[in-house]
């Protein structure tokens, strides 16, 4: 799990069980009320034992006191058990009892929870979806077909499949508009968040505002977002060199995020419509060897092919 999560899921977590308590005190609070005899038992016991704490600081002997409380308790135990009561809140989660972990491990519900937000959080939603289940360059016959349908079966099982162990760091899709770069990047972000891996989609000018918004210190929902996008384990940044350059923001921010991805063994795919010259132009050629070192990148060279998109 990534830091960026820790406080949502705190206070969600918070939440629950605050909702849990609250619940189950008007619960009991309207149970005690029909059972006033309980109700006597658990002042009783509460007596008892501030008499137990007065007496021991008094050095008197407490063991009579010792003996009515274990009457009481046990006077409590089954007037509870032959009426029924309950006095469990109500978490929605009773194996932690919504604390998301039990004996420091993360609960069922925990892991849940994080996947659910990873999927909130990789900004896919005003995107198509598509799957590796939805790759039907197999059946086709057009130029990039054989291509594009081996970089499938790479990232599928090379990548998503084995993340843990992938040695690629950095991916370059770079080809014509339409042959398919972007249906590829987002079954890739697709099948990493149905295992809990946290992946971003950000397309070259989402990322660009995301910093600039953070560069002129606007608490924005997207300035908030920089964070992540430096932290999670998969950066997808699509449509890469159709954004704006801004002056001391695009280069800088997006050289600092790459170098401290690099640092940190996180891994960034990029999809782009300019071939290696035009790239180099635009982000010098150590940028461009980042992509294309063979030690722990995976680019392919550009491609070509029909365009899918057109009608
Ligand atoms: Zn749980």
């Amino acid at each position: 799990m990534i830091n960026y999560f820790n406080q949502q899921i705190k206070s969600i977590y918070e939440s629950r069980r605050a909702l849990a308590k609250e619940t189950s005190q008007s619960q009991n609070k309207a149970l005690l009320a029909l059972h006033p005899k309980f109700d006597d038992l658990l002042k009783a016991k509460k007596q008892t034992e501030l008499d137990i704490v007065k007496s021991k600081s008094k050095g008197l002997d407490v063991s009579a006191l010792q003996n009515s409380l274990e009457k009481i308790n046990g006077d409590i135990k089954r007037y509870a058990q032959e009426n029924n009561l309950q006095f469990t809140p109500p978490y929605l989660c009773p194996t932690c009892k919504d604390s998301g972990y039990i004996d420091g491990k993360p609960c069922e519900c925990l892991t849940e929870q994080y996947d659910a937000l990873i999927k909130e959080n990789a900004s896919l939603t005003s995107l198509p979806q598509f799957a590796f289940e939805d790759n039907e360059f197999a059946s086709m016959t057009i130029p990039q077909a054989k291509g594009m349908n081996k970089l499938y079966s790479i990232m599928k099982n090379k990548v998503c499949n084995d993340f843990a162990n992938c040695k690629w760091n950095n991916f370059m899709l770079s080809g014509a508009s339409g042959v398919g770069k972007t249906c590829l990047a987002l079954a890739t972000a697709n099948a990493l968040l149905d295992k809990g891996v946290s992946a971003l989609y950000l397309s070259a000018f989402e990322f660009v505002n995301i910093f600039l918004d953070k560069h002129t210190h606007k608490q924005t929902e997207l300035s908030k977002k920089a964070e992540y996008v430096s932290e999670c384990e998969m950066l997808i940044i699509d449509n890469f060199g159709e954004e704006p350059i801004y002056k001391n923001v695009t280069l800088e921010y997006l050289f600092s995020t790459l170098d401290k991805r690099m640092a940190n063994n996180k891994k960034t795919f990029i999809c782009t419509q300019l071939g290696a010259g035009a790239l180099i132009s635009r982000y010098g050629e150590a940028f461009l060897s980042k992509f294309t070192d063979k030690k722990y990148s995976l680019s392919v060279g550009y491609i070509t092919g029909e365009n899918l998109r057109k009608s």
